[in-house]
């Protein structure tokens, strides 16, 4: 069987090396345009800020050991045209400029995400970077040290991450964004308003509720937004991600953002070709429904899938809860499923309770609070969602909470599920039983 992959960072080596480890006899040949494979992202703010010092350690693969597992790895190669019809695939080597054409059995479409680049007059301006892959990680690199003020547009994930590293190595960090609140997509206000204390408190600059409108200038550089403007030396823009699916534009279904749409078993509208990670759309479970989530976490579960399922439908997708997190500063922000805030934005018949307590007894010698909400059906009582944040290390309760979405549980099953007690760790009930006992006391009311 021959085996065609296009792209390679995440979902393109989790898809390769299942497929090989369980088709030994497949021949894969995985096309990748860049000259790097598997780096993670994640690890740019974390160098920019100095906790991580070797950024070679951000590559968890290489080329070599993908062909030593038994690929044909063909680097700086790009697919350029797809013809489904008659199962080919034109390719340029970026080397030489050369373009050949290959035959596929099987198409794997893990060709991910690009970063969104607003219409914004300016927007070409050479100070105005990107934050997506290693070319992208090493510019920034290469820059940090010389520039002063730096503008973060798009307050998301990757905007706050990159403002925190900034702000805490000497930088003056100015942070835009169109939304009213920092994260307003992953947290509800309760815990924005803490995250966007802390950025004051560390001198970022934030400019919130305004559109960027230009961007104009070289040393320095100048945004004109809808309520200001302000000078910078480099632009940061993380506003989010498209799709990297042009090639199959009018060929296979899409979702309107141009995510690939797939069934269970990770394959698109044409059976014999599969889709996994930033390029493909998730099943989001609180909703039932097809959802955008360009995460690692979605990649590596979808390429795995691809391999299990490449020869023939085995093993299920389980759908996501989109659950993610963040440190910053010295708190953990953590999140999965629905926020209030989402809810009602989908018209959805849903509450919230928000708690704070202290995540272990006041006897011992510390303890930390910890800000909790949790988003549910009051009908079916079904969790929908929830989020902590404190300096206690929260992340894995969010991991909690996301299986419980998984699996449908209730509050009820939440207020009284057996979870350990140990004063060093928690109360007779811990934090979350806490909560969901707070959700059916708002319901009894
Ligand atoms: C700064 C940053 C921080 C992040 N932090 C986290 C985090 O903490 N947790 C988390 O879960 N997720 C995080 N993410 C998201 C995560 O990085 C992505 O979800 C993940 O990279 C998706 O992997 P992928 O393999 O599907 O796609 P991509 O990483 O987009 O890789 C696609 C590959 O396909 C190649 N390609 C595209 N088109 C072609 C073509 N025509 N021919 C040949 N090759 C092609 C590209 O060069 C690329 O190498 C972060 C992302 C960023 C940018």
């Amino acid at each position: 069987m021959k085996i065609a992959v296009i792209g390679c960072t995440h979902a393109g080596t989790f898809a390769i090396k299942t497929i090989l480890s369980e088709n030994p006899d497949a021949q894969v040949t995985v096309y990748e345009k860049n000259d790097n494979i598997s780096f993670l992202s994640c690890g740019i703010a974390l160098y920019l800020g100095g906790q991580v010092k070797d950024p070679q350690g951000l590559f968890y693969s290489s080329p070599d050991e993908l062909s030593k597992l038994g690929a044909t790895v063909k680097m700086n190669h790009e697919v350029t045209k797809v013809v489904p019809r008659q199962k080919t695939i034109t390719v340029t080597n970026l080397e030489t400029n050369q373009t050949f054409e290959d035959s596929y059995d099987k198409l794997v479409v893990t060709s991910g995400s690009w970063p969104v680049i607003p219409p914004i007059k300016g927007v070409d301006n050479p100070n105005v970077y990107l934050c997506k892959n290693w070319n992208h990680a090493q510019k920034l690199f290469e820059t940090a040290p010389s520039k002063k003020r730096i503008t973060i547009i798009g307050g998301g994930y990757i905007g706050a991450e990159l403002a925190e590293a900034y702000s805490t190595t000497g930088h003056e960090v100015t942070l835009l964004d169109g939304a009213d609140r920092v994260m307003s997509k992953y947290f509800d206000e309760q815990f924005t308003s803490v995250v966007e204390r802390d950025f004051a408190d560390h001198g970022v600059t934030l400019g919130l509720d305004q559109q960027v409108k230009e961007i104009s200038g070289n040393g320095p550089v100048t945004i004109k937004t809808t309520k200001g403007t302000y000078e910078t030396d480099l632009i940061v823009m993380s506003v989010g991600f498209r799709p990297n699916t042009d090639l199959f534009k009018g060929e296979l279904e899409m979702t309107e953002n141009g995510a690939l749409i797939t069934n269970d078993y990770m394959q698109t509208s044409n059976p014999d070709i599969f889709a996994a990670g930033d390029s493909a759309a998730v099943h989001y479970n609180p909703t039932h429904s097809l959802s955008y989530v360009p995460l690692a976490t979605n990649a590596v579960r979808q390429g795995i899938l691809v391999g299990k399922n490449i020869v023939k439908p085995t093993v299920k997708y389980m759908g996501t809860q989109s659950s993610s997190g963040l440190k910053l500063y010295d708190k953990t922000i953590v999140s999965t499923g629905m926020t209030m805030a989402a809810a009602t934005q989908r018209g959805m018949n849903a509450h919230e309770v928000i708690v704070k307590d202290n995540y272990r007894p006041e006897f011992m010698p510390s303890t930390e609070p910890v800000l909790m909400s949790l988003v549910y059906d009051p009908v079916s009582r079904r969790i929908l969602g929830g989020s902590l944040l404190s300096t206690h290390d929260v992340s894995q309760s969010a991991n909690t909470l996301s299986v419980c979405i998984q699996n449908k549980n209730t509050i009820d099953d939440l207020a009284m599920v057996d979870m350990l007690f140990q004063p060093q760790f928690d109360r007779p009930f811990n934090y979350l039983n806490i909560l969901a006992q707070a959700a059916q006391a708002k319901e009894a009311k």
